[in-house]
C-alpha cells in the first residue's frame, strides 16, 4: 500500500466508515459517500474486513426475505 493512498483513505475516519457501511442496508450511498468509502476501504484492512462481513450479512438477509 503506498503512502498517498493511505493518507487519502484516512481523510475519512474508521468511525465514519463503519457508520456508512452499516447504513448501506437501509439506503444506497450517495456518489460522494461511495467515493469516500472506496478510498478508505482501499487503505484500511480493518474496515475492508468489516465491509465484507456486512456485505455477507446483507446478502443472507436478502435471501432470507425472498
Ligand atoms: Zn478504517
Amino acid at each position: 500500500m503506498n503512502i498517498l493512498a493511505r493518507a487519502l483513505g484516512h481523510l475519512v475516519s474508521c468511525r465514519e466508515v463503519t457508520r456508512l457501511v452499516s447504513q448501506l442496508a437501509e439506503r444506497p450511498p450517495t456518489r460522494f459517500e461511495r467515493f469516500r468509502l472506496s478510498l478508505h476501504l482501499a487503505a484500511c484492512d480493518a474496515c475492508a474486513a468489516f465491509e465484507r462481513q456486512m456485505a455477507l450479512l446483507r446478502e443472507s438477509m436478502r435471501r432470507y426475505r425472498s
